[in-house]
């Protein structure tokens, strides 16, 4: 045959196999046994195998030998191995064969007649071409895009010069095998990235885009076949925020991964999938289960998974999560609605306190549609400075002296009437308000002081409650300085309440503005005490003067052992640190002779005055004075 109809036949055959559609959906190493036994079987050699170098480049490693005397071919292995005859993958080092390796990098194509003396391979005669039989040999390159990345080896028992046809025959089946390669690589790029834009990459969950398609898919089947339910459990993480403050980014990151675990390994009838679909919130789809079954177990056995201590940089933490919960076809049509109505049923829930689970229902859809109006008439609110601010007593331990009031905004809303900060505080925290908020209510009560002061009314100090955002703002002491001045007001005649979480963020900034605060003249209470994760370091190295034991605390003293000690431990943290204490949510003589009894300084609480509109306050404490004009602005 001529060289030509050689080349023709043989590249013919390679296209056939190539193009079959048997060989392109075939798996990697099924595809290479093939192509080595069409080369063994059309080339008359004996051996035929495909190696690869490992990242360090230091050896080759067999990965598919095809063998013509019998032995069949072994993926990953060459049992025919003369070295090592058991299973694991024949390598064949540098440092043991240089010269193989340096003439494989720079010459790329190596076709030896005999392989024992020529000066390329005679290092292998030893342990290698003797036991194997080997005489001639061809070598061609694989690459991997333009890298190197292993070789296809020809071995003859027999001597052989190689004819031009094999020669390229040979580079031919290297080549086919280096697309097969690059291909695969790209395959998995593409897996990686599929991956990357499916799953989250902290918990390995699915995220949103997968969750959407998933239920999209599922609502559809429910359509189609008239059968079938959905249930979507919207799960998040009550204070996430605080532990990424306090502890840190990397603790925030370990809390979601172990709950992420958690609810992965939980079991629960119906369970479909499980993703993370924000920073602190997870989704969970339950299918086919009766409307109120899957609220009662599947939350108390997600809550229950969740609140177990987490221990984290040191610390046990105890999380909980707050739940909202829609079902598709029973509250919702559209795979849309069942993700928004499970998460305005999870708002709702949050809005209860914390770690409570909510089903969606019809009033929830309103507030959910309402929810961002809401936003946009509190925005307008506070630019056109509307909110009121009401004030309550804070008396001296006789309960007969007013020591300071406190400032608690209000906002009579045109159509609902006076709303309490509970009900838009939250809104105003997802709406980026918090700071507008804040300066809105102390330039109101500036303005209610200077009124008074003008009316030679001598007010106590007023204590204003200060957001998380304000205190992280480091113009915040110039801003109420500012204000101050403004209104011929000192300093001094102001106190402000931060809540133990708000002292969560960055150290440096929170006690730069806290630290002004004090010097220009304020003091400093310490809000909520109790509720959050401050830590004594934090506590002691800022210059906090009071502290407010929160009143979920309160409520239940005398009678509960467990509030009574914590109020008792919260009295001698105090004494121990030189601070004054407040109790908040006085609400019966019994509450007031307890704490009294107990060494607290201040109470403030229902049973002395709930918080009033200004001049109803100056009215009611102020009554042996003249009562000047403080009619409403
Ligand atoms: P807080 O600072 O702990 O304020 C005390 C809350 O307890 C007030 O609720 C007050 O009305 C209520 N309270 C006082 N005594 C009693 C009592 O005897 N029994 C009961 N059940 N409640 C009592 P309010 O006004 O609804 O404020 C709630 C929270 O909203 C405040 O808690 C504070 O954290 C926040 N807040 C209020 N005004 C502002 C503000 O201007 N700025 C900021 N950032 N937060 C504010
Ligand atoms: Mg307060
Ligand atoms: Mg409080």
């Amino acid at each position: 045959m001529r060289d030509t109809d050689t080349f023709v036949t043989y590249h013919k055959a390679l296209m056939e196999l190539s193009h079959d559609t048997g060989f392109v959906g075939q798996r990697r190493h099924l595809k290479l046994e093939a192509l080595t036994a069409l080369c063994g079987r059309l080339l008359e050699v004996e051996r035929v195998s495909v190696w690869a170098f490992p990242p360090e480049r230091d050896r080759i490693t067999c990965e598919t030998l095809y063998d013509r005397r019998g032995l069949s071919n072994q993926h990953g292995t060459c049992t025919s191995s003369p070295r090592n005859g058991d299973l694991s993958p024949v390598s064949l080092f540098k440092s043991d064969h240089p010269n193989y390796f340096e003439a494989i990098v720079t010459e790329r194509v190596i076709a030896v007649n005999d392989a024992r003396t020529d000066p390329r391979t005679a290092s292998f005669k030893a342990d290698y071409l003797s036991a194997v039989g080997v005489h001639s040999m061809l070598d061609t390159p694989v690459f991997e895009g333009s890298r190197l990345s292993g070789v296809v080896c020809l071995e003859a028992c027999h001597p052989r010069t190689w004819s031009l046809p094999e020669l390229s025959f040979a580079v031919a089946i290297a080549d086919t095998v280096s697309l097969i390669n690059t291909h695969e690589g790209w395959m998995n790029s593409k897996r990686a990235l599929d991956y990357i834009t499916r799953y989250d990459t902290l918990t390995g969950l699915a995220n949103m885009d997968s969750l959407r398609d998933r239920v999209a898919h599922l609502a559809d089947k429910i359509k189609r076949r008239r059968s079938g339910s959905l249930a979507l459990i919207w799960i998040d993480v009550d204070r996430l925020k605080a532990i990424n403050d306090g502890l840190g980014p990397q603790a925030g990151d370990s809390v979601i991964a172990e709950i992420g675990n958690r609810l992965k390994n939980l079991r629960l009838e119906g369970k479909d999938v499980l993703a993370r679909i924000g920073g602190d919130e997870f989704a969970l789809l339950i299918r086919n289960r009766p409307r109120a079954a899957s609220l009662e177990d599947a939350a108390l056995h997600i809550q229950d998974a969740i609140r177990q201590p987490i221990r984290v940089a040191g610390q046990s933490l105890s999380v909980s999560a707050s739940l909202g919960i829609c079902h598709l076809p029973e509250d919702c049509e559209q795979p849309q609605e069942l993700l928004r109505g499970a998460e305005a049923a999870m708002y709702h829930a949050k809005h209860l306190g914390r770690a409570q689970a909510t089903v969606f229902d019809s009033a929830i859809q309103i507030s959910a549609q309402s929810r961002f109006a809401l936003e946009r008439e509190l925005r307008a609110a506070i630019n056109n400075r509307e909110l009121d601010v009401f004030y309550q007593p804070i008396l001296d331990r006789s309960g007969d002296r007013m020591v300071s009031m406190e400032a608690l905004v209000r906002w009579n809303h045109p159509s609902r009437g006076w709303l309490s900060p509970i009900e838009f505080l939250d809104i105003a925290r997802g709406g980026s308000l918090m700071y507008a908020l804040g300066e809105c209510v102390l330039r109101r009560v500036c303005e209610d002081w200077q009124q008074a002061d003008a009316a030679g009314l001598e007010l106590p100090v007023i204590s204003v409650n200060l957001s998380a955002e304000q205190v992280l703002a480091a113009e915040l002491p110039d801003r109420i300085i500012d204000l101050c001045a403004e209104h011929q007001m000192p300093v001094s005649a102001l106190q402000f309440e931060v809540t133990e979480d708000s002292i969560q963020g960055d150290f440096n900034t929170l006690a730069c503005v806290l630290e002004r605060l004090v010097a220009a003249g304020a003091e400093l209470a310490i809000d909520d005490f109790g509720t959050g994760y401050s830590s004594l370091a934090r506590l002691k190295s800022l210059p906090f003067s009071r502290i407010k034991i929160d009143r979920s605390f309160i409520n239940q003293l005398p009678g509960d052992e467990d509030d009574c000690a914590i109020t008792l431990s919260i009295l001698g943290l105090a004494r121990g640190l030189g601070l004054m204490v407040v109790a908040e949510g006085v609400e019966t003589p019994a509450h007031e002779q307890w704490l009294v009894e107990q060494g607290c300084d201040f109470l403030q609480g229902y049973l002395y005055s709930r918080p009033l509109p200004f001049p109803e306050l100056i009215d009611r404490f102020f009554h042996h004075h003249p009562v000047p004009d403080l009619s409403p602005k």
